[in-house]
């Protein structure tokens, strides 16, 4: 394996062209070696959770698109094959049969599901696809959401359930020069919702969001957050750990939640939208009998040391009016055909980023990177090491490697996959969309359909 040479580099697949995926090139370039790069991706567009799930309106955040595209150009041998899904245009273990290593960076796209009576209502929701859905991912974009009633229940206090909230409380105007998508807009504009519910399972000083998320609530134009102080009173013994341990984003947490406090009881003028923050509530069911109406929640104790409270169910029982619900309670990765599966923690069973197979074994040449690897957690930015720690380990292997038992990869793509997107393509849509975006005072209109970017792209 030592005689590879610029005719004859070593040869990568990367299944899932998200943040993951490209943070892999990024430390696979950074070893020197020389490389042939295939990047897979089902949609015929790159970046994945960045581009559909990272709030339109997190102009920053949408902005390490740039940072991915300069990593694409960096390589000569790096090819883009979008619109190209595993199982159904290719193979996984045909993609294999070319190539020294794989890794698998497709993240974790579908929501937990909380396993409750009525959960499956009319207007209850997944998190995962109501924010598929204002980002214009063309899988989602004809889903629907009845925002005719006036209350909204977010269920969970992470980040995500933030940005939901943020969205439904955002005036039109507000919502106008963010990505949403034109057609998803119009939808958003007429919405009627007026009292969103942010409901959490434990404590303030266990939530999951992060201060500066919480804090553009109060640049929001037309919106109050509401904490009731009662919910605020916080054991000694846990404010001593957050306080011993450095713990600086919950202690931030409760600060702010202390000061929306001191103005939750005076008068809210009409037409305010208002973001209820409830605390010590686990949801027991959702009561219909076709559409949501309220969900009976049990009010809850915390037990456990201080740096590990867990919330118990009471008899005691709340119950909240509503007329749609999200479910956000965290994310899931979804099974590869023939790649070992953890079920129950969505993630590809790893050591380090080398995945392990059913037999408890290292799969030689495969690695896994990114949300698929570890779980949901972090922000975009934490999958940098992630990636960087599986590559590290495929350069540790690399003279183990069995090499590919085919050659010609780039030939065999070409013959068998007529409707792929190359990255040139890509930035064709991109020119387009940022053009179409530029109009209307937006950084881009989004091009929702997959037939669409086709047909503009002249592939079909
Ligand atoms: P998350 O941060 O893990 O939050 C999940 C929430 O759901 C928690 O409040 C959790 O409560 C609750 N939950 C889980 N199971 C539940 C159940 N059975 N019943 C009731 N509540 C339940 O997940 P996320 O909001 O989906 O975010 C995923 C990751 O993306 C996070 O790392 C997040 O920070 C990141 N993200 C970042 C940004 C940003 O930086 N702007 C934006 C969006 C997402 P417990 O704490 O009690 O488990």
């Amino acid at each position: 394996m030592n005689d590879h040479t610029h005719n004859s580099p070593y040869k990568i697949a990367i299944i899932g062209a998200g943040p993951s995926g490209f943070y892999v090139v990024d430390s696979l370039l950074k070893l020197n070696i020389p490389l042939e790069i295939f990047m897979f991706e089902k949609l015929p567009t790159p970046y994945g959770l960045l581009r559909g799930g990272v709030a339109p309106d997190h102009f920053k955040m949408k902005n390490l698109e740039s940072y991915f595209e300069k990593i694409a150009f960096k390589s000569q041998s790096f090819h883009f094959i979008g619109n190209c899904e595993i199982g159904k245009d290719i193979e996984i273990s045909t993609i294999r049969s070319y190539v020294d290593a794989t890794f698998i960076t497709t993240g974790a796209n579908f929501s937990r599901n909380l396993n409750i009576p009525g959960e499956n209502l009319k207007n209850s929701h997944t998190a995962a696809s109501f924010v598929a859905w204002y980002n214009g991912h063309p899988d989602f974009v004809n889903e629907s959401f009845d925002l005719s009633g006036h209350s909204a229940v977010i269920i969970g206090q992470g980040n995500v359930a933030l940005d939901i909230a943020r969205i439904l409380a955002k005036t039109p105007e507000e919502l106008s020069n963010s990505e949403i998508p034109e057609p998803i807009l119009n939808q958003l504009k007429k919405s009627k919702i007026k009292t969103i519910h942010i409901v959490g399972r434990r404590g303030p000083a266990q939530s999951k969001f992060t201060p500066n998320e919480f804090n553009e609530f109060s640049e929001l134009k037309n919106a109050k957050v509401i904490v009731n102080p009662t919910d605020l009173t916080i054991e000694k013994n846990v404010i001593e750990y957050l306080t011993n341990s450095n713990n600086k984003k919950n202690l931030k947490n409760i600060e702010l939640l202390k000061k929306c406090s001191l103005t939750s009881n005076e008068e809210i003028p009409p037409q305010t939208k208002t973001i209820n923050i409830h605390f010590h509530l686990s949801p027991l069911e959702f009561n219909g009998p076709e559409d949501i109406s309220s969900i009976e929640f049990s009010v809850n104790k915390m037990t456990g040391p201080a740096n590990d409270r867990r919330a118990v169910l009471t008899s005691k029982k709340e119950t909240i009016p509503t007329d749609i619900v999200f479910r956000s309670i965290g994310y899931l990765g979804s099974k590869i055909e023939s790649i070992p599966f953890d079920d129950k923690k969505g993630i590809i069973p790893n050591v380090l980023g080398r995945v392990i197979n059913n037999q408890g074994e290292i799969e030689k040449g495969m690695y896994v990177a990114g949300w698929i690897k570890r779980g949901p957690s972090g922000v975009i930015g934490s999958n940098k090491r992630c990636a960087s720690e599986s590559v590290t380990a495929f350069s540790e292997d690399i003279n183990k490697l069995e090499g590919p038992k085919n050659i010609g990869l780039k030939a065999f793509i070409n013959s068998t996959i007529k409707q792929k997107v190359s990255f040139n393509d890509w930035k064709k849509l991109d020119s387009h969309e940022k053009l179409e975006g530029s109009k209307k005072g937006k950084p881009r209109e989004k091009f929702i359909s997959v037939q669409n970017m086709l047909k503009f792209l002249e592939i079909i």
